[in-house]
């Protein structure tokens, strides 16, 4: 931007000026940057348009949690959720329409990929979700926790990142930003060179054998790859932590033993557990862990020396918990034909 300021025979700082608008006043209307020039906001008004995405359908759950479902393009559409805590108001956000990868328990992953989101589409949920929460929620984290897997949209996610995070934007510290990745390993050594967001990695299983089959991704980047890029990324900073998300699926990954493999797994990586009780979805095959089940779990983890929690599991009843996220995706992957093919 300020190239283009620059490009208009205009001072570079107008860009930040600009920047402010947008994202810390909510403006999109040149003429009401009012520290603008008028003839450079009719220069403006010709040559450029701020287009914020256009939100679709609005729903609230019992406990707060908001869903937006979000326009991006003429086919396709994806879900962007609020999380409102006492201190703290968490955007979960998407990175892509659909996703390429084919996680089981993922609902997402049924639905089949079509494309990349830009990164003024993915800057545009915060501000189209700060818009419609107004002065009285602000946004205070974001989790790159939405549809699609952040780290194959590797250039427009980091860019996007970065404006979240810069001071004449959003301004978020980078405690506040997370992305969460199912382990593109070679996208995490890059994210470490360039990018000091806070990492989180979907785990969900500590054995190959079951990771192939829930995460297909690891028959690529199997765990001994995924523990070595963890390891890099905390060496950047001594006291970081990286979070690893756990889906709790009765039967298949929540045993004792489980538990006791996950230690021997995390053993010299800074690490926080964040088990997620599984969200059920049309046509999953999984069931979550009993109550008593996932305490066990934690239990042994804890007794472990492993920092581990519980997601509680908000905006359910609005299908806006972690995995049920599905907006519309003109499939390209044919993944959910194949999907409907096989009577799933
Ligand atoms: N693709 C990235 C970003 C998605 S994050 C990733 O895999 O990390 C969404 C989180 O919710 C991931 O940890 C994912 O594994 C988890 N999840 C997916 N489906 C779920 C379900 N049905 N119930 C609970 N958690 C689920």
């Amino acid at each position: 931007m300020e190239a283009f300021f620059v490009s208009l025979g205009e001072k570079s700082f107008r860009a930040t000026q600009v920047m402010k608008w947008i994202y810390q006043e909510q403006v999109v209307d040149f003429d009401e940057m009012t520290n603008l020039s008028k003839a450079l906001r009719a220069k403006l008004k010709e040559q450029c348009v701020i287009e914020a995405p256009e939100i679709i359908t609005e729903q609230t759950a019992s406990d707060g949690t908001r869903k937006w479902v979000i326009q991006m393009g003429c086919d396709n559409r994806v879900e962007c959720v609020f999380i409102p805590e006492e201190k703290r108001g968490t955007l979960c956000v998407s990175s892509q329409v659909g996703c390429a990868l084919a996680c089981t328990f993922c609902s997402t992953a049924q639905q089949g990929f079509n494309r990349n989101l830009k990164v003024s589409e993915i800057i545009g949920q915060l501000y189209a979700a700060q818009n419609r929460l107004g002065d009285e929620k602000r946004i205070t984290n974001v989790v790159m926790m939405g549809m699609g897997e952040p780290l194959l949209n590797f250039d427009n996610v980091v860019s996007a990142m970065n404006l979240m995070m810069d001071d004449f934007a959003y301004g978020l510290s980078k405690r506040r930003v997370t992305i969460s990745t199912s382990g593109v390993v070679p996208a995490m050594y890059r994210l470490t060179e360039v990018c000091d967001v806070s990492l989180a990695v979907s785990l969900h299983a500590a054995n190959d054998e079951l990771r192939d089959e829930l995460v297909p991704i690891n028959q690529k980047y199997p765990l001994k790859e995924l523990m070595e890029a963890c390891r890099d990324n905390v060496k950047l900073a001594p006291r970081r932590t990286i979070t690893f998300e756990y889906v709790m699926l009765d039967g298949i990954n929540d045993s004792v033993a489980d538990a006791k493999a996950l230690i021997k797994l995390l053993k010299n990586i800074p690490a926080k557990i964040n088990l997620i009780p599984f969200n059920p979805f049309p046509n999953s095959s999984y069931q979550c862990s009993s109550e008593v089940v996932i305490q066990r779990f934690q239990d042994v983890l804890m007794k472990g020396s492993l920092v581990t929690t519980i997601r509680r599991t908000r905006g359910d009843d609005i299908d806006a918990a972690c995995g049920q996220l599905v907006g519309k995706v003109k499939d390209k992957s044919r993944r959910h034909l194949k999907l409907q093919l096989a009577g799933n």
